[in-house]
């Protein structure tokens, strides 16, 4: 059962629309159960209605036609119930519907199963057999599993589908939900963005000049021939000769009246060579793939490996993206930190990406250069939105494609009252962040990128409470020399002076990933991280400490904060070492201070020995993003689980509380570095507890100063007393959203609302 399973699920994979993938399922299911009928019906939201959208064994005339209400007949009962329904006799059962047009009277047993894709019912999948007898168990957990893991790839084509029937009338806005990234609102043209060398990745594209594509194709067609006829001279002596003919089925398959044929021809219909060949190679090897003989479904993996050599001298030809529109939103399956960089900052308006979550590294990236971002937009349809107008809200996590000349004009007024806000945060740059009556909190900013230095000082911070030293080391093809840390430092260190500047020794491992240094781990967060891997690895622990500590004479205003601790034993390990840095390098002449060094608290064993670690360092950070992920044992890059990761979670809340005690009690600062910081009325919320300072991207700052201008400590107190008497991070979202707009600062949180 395993393997038709699995089959079933590959086959459906790679269907290339809703309705090819529906006609495969009913086909297959049948087969597997063998049974007389098998069909899906799809929930219609907007009607509220199930439709028979696909069907082996009803009348194939009444696809498309027949529907239910949501709760009428059994179909109905099972989306209802959200559980199968298994009937001996179907038509003795109450709430049996005849459906004439069907012709399905004579089909006595019945079984249906809700298709369920993330909470949410999508359709029903039903089997009927003529014979007066019960669907046996076996059989009713194989239909519940199909339908489990069909129910992604169901709703995925749904969503596509929805797509392209939109795309066709070209009215109205098109809805995709998402999980917010950074908030602002983006309007602007699809710019999509891939891995290279991922044929399954190419996205379509309409090409400029087709005659050009068809050149660059047959350019990249021959070349891919040429290596073959000189792989086959090369190999000539050392293969036998049936494998030497390979070669040249290769050549054939290669042949204009083959392969080569197909994917100009596709390219003469409109899209460009990249997007043809992707669509007939995946056509070719579904097609291998489907055969009963194992020789010839092994050819599809030949099929795949010359599809990535055309690829391959393509992408030679033309590099993976080089044009961006001018209000680009830049898109990609899998967006990363080094494709945000790499695309020119002054076209980049927005960015979704189909993965990734609030606080995976690209998304502090992007809130650092304050770009409106979505990610986890797992249904936008991605091969079929390039150069499409966009819009992305960031505030809601949603985007919307075809948008209608309304939707152009709402979110165009809140453009604009972002750009008032903006505006109107000026006034607010030199002034003191101190409450109406008089309470103080240091406002300071988390850099890495270049670009953060220039933005921080502009907007008025006091300091920087994080600078995620990795940042620069991502950017390169090795680890820097300890001169070129001293240099990357030193700029930092002379900008902010005389103000603080933490710097977070080197936190890579989870989804901070060096590309010269790669760490494969079944469970990255919970692996080699942070101190971990510095402390296995003391040679770039101490290079990293000298270059920062060098790069602090005459300014003395560095500290050193040390990422991922969850014993005292690293603790000491990590101070024993930045300590032999330091007399070092006294010895060896320099007259610098010793930098006070701190720890973050970030993990939830470290929570508990707050007192124990903060007697053994000067300050305190908290890194709230690590610890509601490590708390609330949700992945902060796991878009599925999102809607889980609450920072404002009680746990959380009395976590924060707890180390701010206990700090102060042991008489050390603490501050807070993670993104909650950077959000007004979490904010708000975080002065109340007593942080000591709020570290947040440079975009957030004014905002955040704002709030905090506007507001009494003594208010704000009274919030956090009724927020920590509260049992769900939903209700204390709304309690505080409520609060913040009759303090009159709603729109600090999102304009337009
Ligand atoms: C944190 O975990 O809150 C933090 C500031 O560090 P990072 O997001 O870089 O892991
Ligand atoms: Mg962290």
């Amino acid at each position: 059962m395993l393997s038709t399973l699995r089959r079933i699920v590959q086959e459906v994979n790679s269907a290339l629309d809703l309705e090819e993938a529906l006609r495969l399922i009913v086909h297959l299911v049948r087969n597997a159960i063998n049974t007389d009928v098998c069909s899906v019906y799809l929930l219609d939201f907007n009607r509220k209605r199930y439709t028979l959208m696909a069907t082996e064994g009803l009348n194939p005339e009444s696809v498309g036609k027949v529907s239910l209400g949501v709760s009428e007949g059994l179909v109905g009962q099972v989306g209802l119930r959200e559980e199968p329904v298994n009937i001996q006799n179907a038509a003795s059962h109450p709430k049996f519907i005849y459906l004439k047009e069907t012709g399905e009277e004579k089909y006595n047993a019945f079984l249906g199963v809700p298709i369920i894709h993330q909470a949410k019912v999508l359709g029903v999948l039903v089997v009927q057999h003529v014979e007066d007898r019960q669907f046996d168990e076996g059989e009713e957990s194989f239909l519940v599993t199909v339908s489990a893991q069909l129910a992604g790839v169901i709703a995925h084509a749904k969503a596509s589908g929805e797509f392209a029937e939109f795309a066709n009338r070209e009215k109205g806005g098109n809805r995709i939900e998402g999980v917010k990234g950074s908030t602002g609102i983006a309007i602007g043209h699809a710019a999509v963005i891939f891995p290279p060398a991922d044929l399954d990745a190419v996205p379509d594209r309409k090409p400029d000049s087709i005659a050009k594509e068809v050149r660059i194709f047959r350019v990249a067609l021959e070349a891919v021939r040429q290596d073959i006829k000189n792989l086959q001279v090369r190999l000539e002596d050392s293969l036998r000769m049936e494998e030497r003919d390979l070669f040249d089925v290769y050549l054939r398959v290669l042949d204009k009246n083959s392969l080569g044929g197909e994917i100009v021809k596709k390219i003469r219909e409109g899209h460009w060579a990249q997007g043809a060949l992707r669509i007939v190679v995946q056509h070719y090897v579904r097609n291998f793939e489907l055969m009963e003989d194992p020789y010839l479904r092994e050819r599809s993996a030949d099929v795949k490996d010359l599809g990535m050599r055309i690829l391959a001298k393509l992408q030679q030809v033309g590099p993976v993206r080089l044009d961006y529109p001018d209000d680009t939103i830049l898109i990609g399956e899998d967006v990363t930190t080094s494709m945000v960089m790499e695309a020119p900052r002054e076209k980049l308006a927005g960015i979704v990406s189909l993965r990734g979550s609030r606080n995976s590294h690209m998304t502090i990236v992007a809130r650092a250069l304050g770009i409106p971002t979505v990610v986890g937009a797992q249904e936008l349809p991605i091969h079929q939105v390039e150069g499409n107008l966009l819009i992305v809200d960031g505030y809601r996590g949603i985007i919307f494609t075809h948008p209608s000349e309304e939707l152009l004009k709402y979110y165009g007024e809140i453009l604009e009252e972002e750009k008032q806000l903006v505006a109107g945060l000026e006034a607010y740059r030199d002034l003191p962040a101190v409450t109406k009556d008089g309470h103080n909190i240091a406002l300071w900013v988390n850099t890495g990128l270049l670009a953060d230095v220039a933005r921080s000082l502009n907007q008025g911070a006091e300091g920087v409470g994080l600078y995620r030293t990795e940042i620069p080391f991502m950017v390169r093809d090795r680890f820097p020399s300890e001169n070129e840390q001293e240099a990357i430092y030193r700029e930092q260190l002379q900008a902010f002076a005389p103000r603080p500047v933490t710097m977070r020794t080197l936190d890579i491992g989870g989804d901070k990933a060096l590309p010269y240094f790669p760490i494969v781990e079944e469970n990255p967060f919970l692996g080699w991280r942070g101190i971990r891997i510095t402390l296995d690895h003391p040679e770039i622990f101490l290079v990293q400490i000298r270059a920062m500590i060098k790069a602090s004479v005459g300014l003395d205003n560095l500290r050193i904060l040390m990422p991922m601790i969850s014993s005292v034993l690293e603790v000491e390990e990590a101070c024993y070492l930045i300590h032999r840095a330091y007399h070092e390098l006294v010895e060896e002449g320099f007259k610098v201070k010793m930098p006070p060094v701190g720890v973050m608290i970030e993990i939830p064993a470290a929570v508990h020995l707050t007192k124990n670690i903060a007697e053994r360092v000067d300050f305190i950070s908290v890194g709230s993003n690590d610890l509601t992920q490590y708390l609330l044992a949700v992945d902060r890059n796991n878009a599925r689980v999102a809607y889980l990761y609450h920072s404002l979670h009680p746990s959380v809340l009395h976590a924060l509380k707890y180390i701010v005690d206990v700090c102060h009690q042991e008489n050390k600062s603490v501050s807070i570095c993670g993104e909650m910081a950077g959000e007004p009325a979490s904010a708000l919320l975080l002065m109340a507890m007593g942080f000591d300072s709020l570290s947040m991207s440079a975009a957030s700052l004014l905002k955040v100063k704002a709030a905090i201008r506007q507001v009494d400590i003594k208010t704000v107190k009274e919030w956090l007393l009724e927020a920590m008497k509260m049992d769900n991070p939903e209700v204390v979202r709304s309690y505080l959203d409520l609060e913040m707009e009759l303090a009159g600062l709603g729109g600090l949180v999102r304009p337009g609302k």
